[in-house]
């Protein structure tokens, strides 16, 4: 039997129309979708009927689907001669695994396209109106992980270097280990009054901006109940929050 195909769709940061044509037509059409809940309701909602839905975040029987069973589940159904639309927020292979998933595909014979997606880390703070770069302010970035095992002893973040960076940080799933993250970044000498923004649900309707600097951040989030997902920027283009805005999502 001939195999189906694999597509790894990213679907943006969750405003609809920020889908890729590709996107769109590729989850129009589709026969089976593999997704998790980033991708947003709003997009989730919008799989057609028809279609075969597996919800690999969600606890099936009695547990999440681990990353092992969701590529297993990639390649039963492609070998079964199903083409597949695995569905993923933002970007696939920007902290969604979904280099890994393309590898799995590619030991076990399976075709597989990327459909690259508008990740958060740029379309979050672009709506709440801080661009990522700036002439004037910020020549480099850098996207980290926010969230490593605190028990993992070979950090793979280097804090000094990223304290010493002088670009804009954005730093992904971090509102969990917030504290922690900026208690390494000022252990290791970034200026505390460094601007910082968390944005939370970012291009949605209910997106929300809440800015402070290196040494308020944290307890601005408590006291705000700052929630995932949100997306972390910091350096000086989170002042032009304050002069670009918030675009307003219908
Ligand atoms: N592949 C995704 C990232 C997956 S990791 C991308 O390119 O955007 C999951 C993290 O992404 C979340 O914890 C959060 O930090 C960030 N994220 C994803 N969608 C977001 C959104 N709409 N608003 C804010 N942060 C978001």
């Amino acid at each position: 039997m001939k195999k189906g195909k694999v597509y790894l769709v990213g679907s943006g940061p969750g405003d609809p129309d920020l889908l890729t044509v590709k996107a769109r037509r590729l989850i129009d059409n589709a026969k089976v979708v593999l997704f998790d809940q980033l991708p947003g309701k709003r997009i989730l909602d919008s799989i057609p009927e028809s279609a075969i839905k597996v919800d690999c975040g969600k606890f099936a029987g009695d547990h999440r689907l681990t990353q092992d069973e969701t590529n297993a589940l990639l390649v039963k159904y492609a070998k079964e001669g199903h083409d597949v639309v695995r569905l993923k927020g933002g970007d696939p292979y920007v902290f969604g695994r979904g280099g890994e998933e393309a590898e799995v595909l590619v030991a076990n014979g399976i075709e597989f396209e990327i459909v690259p997606g508008i990740t958060s880390a740029i379309a979050a703070p672009a709506y709440a109106g801080i661009p990522v770069t700036h002439r004037d302010s910020a020549s480099m970035v850098t996207f980290i992980t926010g969230h490593e095992d605190p028990t993992k002893d070979d950090t793979a973040l280097d804090w000094e270097t990223l304290a010493r960076f002088d670009g804009t940080l954005v730093i992904f799933m971090g509102v969990s280990m917030l504290r922690r993250n900026i208690g390494e970044l000022l252990r290791y000498g970034k200026d505390p009054k460094t601007p910082v923004a968390l944005i939370e649900r970012g291009t949605r309707p209910d997106q929300r901006t809440t800015t402070g600097t290196l040494e308020s951040i944290a307890d601005i989030a408590d006291k705000e109940k700052v929630k995932a997902p949100a997306i972390t920027i910091i350096g000086d283009v989170v002042k032009l929050h304050d002069i670009l805005g918030s675009q307003i999502v219908s």
